[in-house]
C-alpha cells in the first residue's frame, strides 16, 4: 500500500510512500517482480523520491503469509512504524506543509464562524452580544465588516427595501 499527503500542497505529490520489501541479498524488490515470502528478509520505509527510512523491520519479528508488510510494518492505521518514519522525513523535506494544512483547516473554521455569526443575526442577536461570545476576537469583527459590506450592496438594499414594504423584520442592528 502507497501513502499519498493529499491535501492539495502540489510539492507533496512527488512522495509517495511505502514499505519497500528487502529481499535475502538485500536489494530491495521492485513492483514489477514481486518477491515470493520467502525471499522476503523484512521492509524498510521508502519514499519515491529516493529517501530511505533507518529503521529495519525484519520479517522474523514481524511474520506474514505474503511478501507485503503486515500492518505493523505498514503503521498506515495507526501512525506509526514505517508510516510514521515517512511522515517525519514528508514534515523534513517540506517544513512549509503544516503552514498549507493549518491555512486550509483556519479556512474551514472562518466560514463555520461566518455561518455562526450570521445564524445569530438572523435570530436577532447584536454584534456587540455576538463579540461579547467572541471574547473580542477580530474574525468576529471581520464578520461584521462583511455583514456591513453586504448590506450597502445595490442589490440587498433593494430586496430589504421590498422586504420592509411586505412587513417583514430585519435582523437586528
Ligand atoms: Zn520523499
Amino acid at each position: 500500500m502507497a501513502w499519498v499527503h493529499d491535501s492539495g500542497f502540489e510539492p507533496a505529490y512527488a512522495h509517495v510512500g511505502y514499505p519497500v520489501p528487502i529481499q535475502i541479498d538485500g536489494s530491495e524488490a521492485v513492483a514489477s517482480s514481486a518477491p515470493t515470502p520467502l525471499e522476503v528478509l523484512g521492509w524498510r520505509s521508502a519514499c519515491e523520491c529516493g529517501w530511505r527510512g533507518m529503521q529495519f523491520y525484519p520479517r522474523s519479528e514481524w511474520p506474514g503469509a505474503t511478501a507485503l508488510a503486515p500492518d505493523g510494518v505498514d503503521g498506515w492505521e495507526t501512525n506509526s512504524a514505517s508510516f510514521a518514519e515517512w511522515k517525519r522525513h514528508l514534515d523534513q523535506v517540506l517544513p512549509e506543509l503544516a503552514v498549507h494544512d493549518l491555512v486550509n483547516k483556519l479556512a474551514v473554521v472562518e466560514a463555520r464562524l461566518a455561518q455562526a455569526c450570521h445564524e445569530a443575526r438572523v435570530a436577532g442577536l447584536t454584534w456587540s452580544r455576538i463579540a461579547r461570545a467572541a471574547g473580542g476576537h477580530p474574525a468576529v469583527d471581520a464578520a461584521r465588516q462583511r455583514e456591513i459590506t453586504y448590506r450597502s450592496n445595490p442589490t440587498f438594499r433593494a430586496a430589504s427595501r421590498a422586504a420592509r414594504d411586505h412587513g417583514a423584520a430585519g435582523p437586528a442592528q
